[in-house]
């Protein structure tokens, strides 16, 4: 622990070693700490203590800021915005405030301490999402302090209950569109991976999010004493054989659109046999397709992306030592690609289990007990289920693809998110919104994302909220206003300050 040295003791320190000593921690990361030191696990969420946090800095600077209350007494949803000559319609920066709980004993330093430590922030919200909302925050204070001309407004926006709850942001939109209603919108989404080296591998910008639904599979048996037991009739071994059947069966290859562009991406990024691999998945002959399947799905992040998966969430069984219960229960959840069909997946489900005594049924994601509304799950699946991935013709698209590259030297694809965001509420109403955490990580650091010992490494931060800035300028700036220049030799170089071509 002697290593791991608070934000203001940080500062001390440095101030103390060298009083000429100028390079303080840069305002993201100053931000980002202070946000992760307002414990915002949801439930409850505790959003109100980030919306007073986020009023106090930008409100002296010229924002509009507002606070919505949900009818969660201290859940709330905030907005800034920051105005400009409303030529264009604005554009809109979505981080969510809460977060996921912890397990304490898998850490090994105080989740909500907002602690330094070897060139990283560490903390819960670190990635996902708190980094981002401190990145939007610093990029949009900077345009502010500059007092950058701009022709749009730009719009902040920290949510409330994305992680769970029902007041995220599908409610904000049903209640208050007329205040999130923009040109196009940022969200967490995509990702910039990093080598080992530092260097950028790719930058991956969301398009389109993968919808979440569950269905539940009963099985009947007999029911009797234990010391009786029907050979292949007990509803416990009938569904254990119905789960091992699902576990080893796979779904098909599809990919989107964005998806051949990502595998073209990690292609050109790859070395043999991989680059290999993933030319045959976009482009081979069927055989090839399985081959490449084969390899490339070993990779759960990679296989979450081409197909339809299902994974057993709860089970339930037995309610003595000596009765062979007559009913078994598993809850499975579907991660779908957009635009499947359920009725044909729950058949797909039916025929791999082919068992006449255990049912296939839509339902609730609470697991055993829960009621299920299966109407309601139904009109929600068809309401997110067929929404048209953003397009990538769009100004926000091209900024981001045309900074990203200025940024991170890397190539920027579109992609498909491999989980479920709240960008939903705008793309369902015909509104574009790209999806990006700012920051480079290395792909080995995603599982603390939700996981143990979180952390975005404080470099990243301050090339997030460059790209982050650029972007904005691009978009809103005067005349497309930027800082990439070309050098005498005809390469693209950043000047320190913004200019108007
Ligand atoms: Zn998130």
């Amino acid at each position: 622990m002697n290593r791991i040295i608070g934000f203001g003791v940080f500062v001390v320190v440095l101030a103390a070693a060298s009083s000429a000593q100028t390079d303080l921690p840069d305002p993201t990361t100053e931000l980002l700490t202070q946000l992760i030191r307002i414990d915002s696990t949801n439930p409850p969420g505790n959003d109100e203590r980030i919306a007073d946090l986020l009023a106090s800095k930008l409100a002296p600077l010229g924002f509009q800021v507002e606070t919505i209350p949900t009818p969660v007494s201290g859940k709330v949803h905030f907005l800034a915005r920051l105005k400009g000559r409303g030529t264009k319609k604005p554009i809109l920066l979505a981080a969510h405030a809460d977060v996921v709980g912890v397990e304490r004993a898998g850490w090994h330093l105080d989740p909500f301490a907002g602690l330094l430590q070897d060139g990283y922030v560490y903390g819960r919200g670190a990635i996902d999402n708190k980094g981002s909302l401190a990145v939007f925050t610093a990029a949009l204070m900077r345009l502010a302090k500059e007092k950058v001309p701009l022709e749009r407004d730009l719009i902040l926006l920290s949510e409330a209950d994305e992680e769970s709850g029902r007041y995220g942001t599908e409610w904000l939109a049903e209640n208050y569109f007329q205040k999130i209603d923009c040109a196009a919108a940022l969200n967490e989404g995509g990702w910039i991976i990093q080598n080992s080296d530092g260097s950028v591998r790719y930058v991956s910008i969301s398009t389109a999010d993968k919808i979440s639904i569950w269905f539940k599979l009963t099985s009947h048996g007999t029911t009797t004493h234990s010391s009786m037991p029907v050979r292949n009739d007990d509803a416990i071994s009938q569904l254990a054989r119905a789960l091992t059947d699902l576990a080893n069966y796979r779904t098909r290859v599809q990919l989107l659109s964005s998806t051949r562009q990502f595998f073209l991406t990690l292609a050109q990024v790859s070395k043999p046999p991989k680059s290999e691999e993933f030319k045959r998945l976009v482009g081979g002959t069927n055989q090839e397709v399985a081959e490449a399947d084969l390899e490339i799905s070993k990779d759960p992040l990679l296989n979450a992306i081409i197909r339809n998966t299902l994974a057993p969430v709860f089970l339930n069984a037995g309610f003595r030592g000596n009765v062979i219960p007559g009913t078994a229960e598993a809850t499975i959840n579907l991660r779908l690609l957009p635009g499947t069909n359920i009725d044909q997946v729950i058949d797909e489900v039916r025929n791999v289990v082919h068992n006449p005594q255990i049912d296939v049924a839509i339902s609730g994601g609470g697991g055993p007990g829960t009621s299920d509304d299966v109407q309601a799950l139904r009109d929600h699946f068809q309401a997110v289920g067929n929404i048209e991935p953003s397009r990538t013709d769009t100004e926000l698209y091209q900024a981001l693809a045309l900074q990203g590259q200025a940024q991170f030297h890397a190539p920027v694809t579109p992609y498909l998110f491999q989980a479920g965001t709240d960008a939903a509420a705008w793309r369902k109403r015909g509104i574009p919104v790209y999806g990006i955490y700012p920051y480079p990580v290395p792909a080995s650091d995603l599982s603390r994302m939700h996981g143990n010992d979180e952390r975005v490494s404080v470099r990243s931060l301050a090339g997030a909220t460059d790209f982050i800035y650029d972007v904005l300028l691009h978009v809103a700036g005067p005349n497309n206003a930027c800082r990439l220049q070309r050098n005498r030799s005809g390469k693209q170089q950043r000047r320190g300050k913004w200019f108007s071509p």
